[in-house]
């Protein structure tokens, strides 16, 4: 019989990217699915005859053998723990960071940590969380350098995507970009207006009290917005701290451990739609010849695409409006740098909600399940 998964979350943003990964990976055909619900109980469910179940119904989410979660933190922290008192022994996938770093959970990105996962499995580790995007997009981007541990620390400066911050920030940047336009319309439909009456119209425009502003706080359309997530009062920011933390965790390198890997980032929002970019200072541990480092990196796994350093493929093919929609890293502008023996630059893109998010959660799925086929 099919293994039993619940599928919580699955109407969200993240959730509709995994449901569409695993509709073309036909993951479906080797499962049974339950979908849950935290609002619309009772409803059709996307796929069987079965109505959406509660997602606060721990009898119905404890007959799942795997509980595959893209609801949030907020149902994690209040649903996960209950489970696990109340004996369910099952597997916990989850796109949330609440369990990220607990002892007993496993940040899983399978290109580049697959043996990893599956020692853990071994060992009867039963939470399985995806990371968070910037660091498993970076990670995949250096898999060929990761694996043969030439990386000695690196620097990310990133240009994050408005998806990252959820769905209504992205409609509030396209909202953003339309009262940019509007505000200068008149002026771009004459060809002899001057350039600097237009770029007042829409500063003027940005700054008024008119735009809509509620998700991001201010205009990221024609701006830039230097902080993401939580501050952490040291100068920091929770999603530069993770840069760090879940790269390390990712490579199971425990906190004090020798071998770990410094990550240091300055994380900023940009007005891309759904790719996030990143620009990489690195130190590599040995000083290597540049064919060796592009040929490591384009080995990295089945994913990553490198782009020469030149002008036309740049512009091309390294951005997020050529990414979106793919399961593309693309890593390009590699050079050595000036600054000494060892110390490359890097660009990398992808995008964040499919390996970003939701696809390291269905591979996660399809690794679990030949094992639970023999239980
Ligand atoms: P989301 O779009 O806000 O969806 C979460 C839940 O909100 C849905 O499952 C749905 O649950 C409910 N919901 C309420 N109104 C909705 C509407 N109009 N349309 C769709 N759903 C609605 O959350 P998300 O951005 O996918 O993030 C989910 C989790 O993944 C979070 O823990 C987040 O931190 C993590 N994550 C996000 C990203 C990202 O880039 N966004 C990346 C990595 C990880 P019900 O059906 O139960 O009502």
């Amino acid at each position: 019989m099919a293994v039993r998964v619940g599928i919580v979350g699955w109407r969200g943003m993240v959730g509709s990217v995994l449901l569409q990964r695993m509709q073309q990976e036909d993951d479906f055909a080797h499962i049974q699915p339950r979908f849950f619900s935290t609002s619309q109980v009772g409803a059709a469910a996307p796929a069987g005859a079965l109505p959406l179940a509660s997602a606060s119904d721990l009898e119905a989410l404890g007959e799942c053998a795997v509980v595959l979660s893209c609801q949030g933190g907020e149902w994690t922290s209040a649903t996960h723990p209950r489970l696990r008192q109340a004996g369910w022994r099952g597997y916990w996938i989850d796109a949330a960071s609440s369990l990220r770093m607990h002892d007993d959970a496993v940040i899983v990105l399978d290109p580049v940590n697959g043996a990893l996962i599956e020692q853990a499995l071994d060992r009867g580790i039963r939470n399985f969380i995806g990371g968070n995007c910037t660091v498993s997009l970076m990670m995949l981007a250096l898999g060929g350098l990761l694996r043969e541990d030439l990386v000695e620390w690196v620097s990310a400066m990133t240009y994050q995507a408005a998806s990252g911050a959820g769905a209504q920030n992205m409609r509030e940047l396209l909202a953003q970009m339309g009262v940019a336009h509007q505000a200068a319309a008149a002026l771009l439909g004459d060809p002899q207006a001057p350039i600097l009456a237009i770029d007042e119209r829409v500063s003027q425009a940005l700054r008024s009290a008119q735009l809509p502003r509620e998700h991001f706080g201010v205009s990221l359309a024609g701006s830039l917005i230097p902080w993401i997530a939580e501050d952490l009062g040291n100068g920091m920011s929770k999603e530069e701290w993770k840069g760090d933390a879940e790269c390390n965790k990712i490579l199971g390198r425990a906190p004090g451990a020798s071998n770990r890997i410094p990550v240091e980032s300055l994380c900023v929002r940009i007005g891309a739609m759904r790719c996030h970019a990143q620009a990489l200072t690195i130190k590599l541990r040995r000083d290597l010849g540049l064919a060796d480092i592009e040929s490591l990196l384009a080995s990295g796994n089945a994913w990553v695409r490198l782009i020469p350093n030149t002008r036309a493929a740049s512009v091309a093919a390294l951005s997020p409006v050529h990414v979106a929609g793919t399961l593309d890293i693309v890593v390009g502008r590699v050079r050595k740098l000036a600054v000494g023996p060892g110390f490359i630059s890097a660009f990398t893109v992808g995008d964040q909600l499919l390996w970003g998010a939701a696809e390291p959660l269905r591979r996660m799925l399809r690794i679990l399940l030949p094992r639970l086929a023999l239980v």
